[in-house]
């Protein structure tokens, strides 16, 4: 995987005070992306063990809330594998931070065990340690830039934890982070 930038108090991308990780990759080239550079997978530089060490030493800091992983598209299959060893790390090392991750697509495309564009073994993992996720792709008809830590209102912030916890019982999976949603 590579990534493009990493962010050391990020205040425009999650709750608090938040250090960011912006991917390469993303195959959804929405009309008006904010970061079309972003879309190639070469983009930026490689994703290192001495980059991992770096973020998860800024996350120890006591402003620094948590830590938000976007992109480009965070979930792209090809760059699951680094962003699920990553967050499990987060959570083991650094417990006090919370994980956002920005994702074009819907919660319930990563759930469906039969789509092959973006559900790998390593979803479910990843959305396990993930306590906020901002999905789905900017709409530019629907872009709205009065909304708190999205681009478009068809984008939704999901308390995740929540939503895995229902998702078995029910299939009624989407809890909206209330709070967030203004
Ligand atoms: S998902 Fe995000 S990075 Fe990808 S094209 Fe859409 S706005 Fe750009």
């Amino acid at each position: 995987m590579n990534f493009g930038q990493i962010f050391e108090c990020d205040i425009a991308n999650g709750e608090g005070c938040r250090t960011s990780l912006f991917v390469s990759g993303c195959t959804h080239h929405c009309r008006e992306c904010f970061n079309p550079e972003t879309w190639n997978f070469d983009f930026g530089e490689p994703y290192t063990d001495k980059t991992e060490e770096f973020i998860i030493e800024s996350l120890r800091s006591d402003y620094i809330r948590g830590l938000s992983i976007l992109g480009g598209e965070p979930m792209e299959p090809e760059n699951q594998p680094v962003v699920r060893q990553l967050v499990e790390r987060v959570k083991s090392e650094v417990p006090k931070a919370d994980i956002w991750i920005y994702s074009g697509y819907t919660i319930e495309e990563l759930l469906d065990e039969g789509n092959t564009r973006c559900h790998t073994e390593d979803t479910l993992p990843i959305l396990q340690k993930t306590d906020i996720l901002v999905d789905g792709e900017f709409v530019l008809e629907k872009k709205n830039i009065m909304l708190k830590f999205r681009g478009s209102s068809n984008q939704r912030i999901i308390d995740v934890p929540a939503t895995l916890q229902r998702y078995g019982k029910q299939r009624d999976i989407l809890v909206l982070a209330e709070k967030y949603m203004v």
